[in-house]
């Protein structure tokens, strides 16, 4: 892997109820294909848009901590399980960019299916004059092609804002998208949720050190 560069930190935020290799392979390829400083995940506390998690924060907090543990460049941000109140990422955001500085390129990952949506987050427009946005295509939720498939709101907003290569991410520290070719992985945190309510194995889809917390802590079985 080439040097890393000290100007690009990326911000993952989700529920993480629990992380899995969908998680972890895509902050893994964009540590490397961006040259990523860091890989800052970020576990919601109360989410808006969702139903609440079913693990509480500590744990998925805790899941988190144990899947990233070996890999230097990931980084447990928790601030907005401390932060009171409806976890907003713009939040998030606005205090990375204060602490990192003005010349620092942020890079906010989403999934194609977390994208779709961001017309219905809070304060959207504004995440563009603090990062870039860059979507990975999840199975299920790809974006077949730009911008014609997009939601009314971000077809026109985000019309000047299509990143082509990687070299154009360098060209300013926020305001562009950027679809960065992940390899696909159909999991989902849903998906390992249910298999363990039906008792059934979820080896191989998760890191086992969080599989051993989930059995230790007796996750989603309907007996914690
Ligand atoms: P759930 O099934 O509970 O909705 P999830 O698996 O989607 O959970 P989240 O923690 O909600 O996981 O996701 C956090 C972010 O990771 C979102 O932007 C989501 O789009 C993205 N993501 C999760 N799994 C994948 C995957 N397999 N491929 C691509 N993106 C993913």
């Amino acid at each position: 892997m080439s040097k890393p560069s000290p100007h690009f930190v990326g911000i993952f935020g989700g529920t993480f109820d629990p992380i899995h290799y969908g998680h972890l392979r895509i902050a893994e390829e964009l540590v490397e294909t961006i040259n990523l400083h860091e890989m800052r995940f970020i576990p919601a506390g109360v989410p808006r848009l969702r139903p609440p998690p079913i693990a509480s924060s500590r744990h998925r907090t805790s899941m988190v901590e144990v899947a990233i543990r070996n890999n230097a460049r990931f980084v447990l941000d928790e601030r907005e399980i401390h932060r009171p109140g409806t976890s907003y990422s713009i939040d998030s955001i606005r205090e990375l960019r204060q602490e990192k500085g003005e010349s620092v390129t942020l890079c906010l990952i989403m999934g194609a299916d977390a994208f779709m949506k961001l017309a219905n987050w809070h304060e959207w427009h504004d995440l563009f004059g603090l990062c870039h946005i860059i979507i990975a295509a999840r199975p299920g939720h790809e974006l077949a092609t730009r911008p014609d498939s997009l939601p009314q709101a971000l077809r026109g907003e985000t019309a000047q804002r299509w990143a082509h290569s990687l070299a154009d991410l360098e060209s300013a520290p926020c305001g562009l998208i950027y679809i960065a070719p992940t390899i696909l992985l159909d999991v989902s945190a849903t998906v390992i949720r249910t298999l363990i309510s039906n008792n059934r194995s979820v080896r191989y889809l998760l890191p086992d050190a969080v599989l051993d917390y989930i059995e230790t802590n007796h996750l989603y079985s309907g007996e914690e």
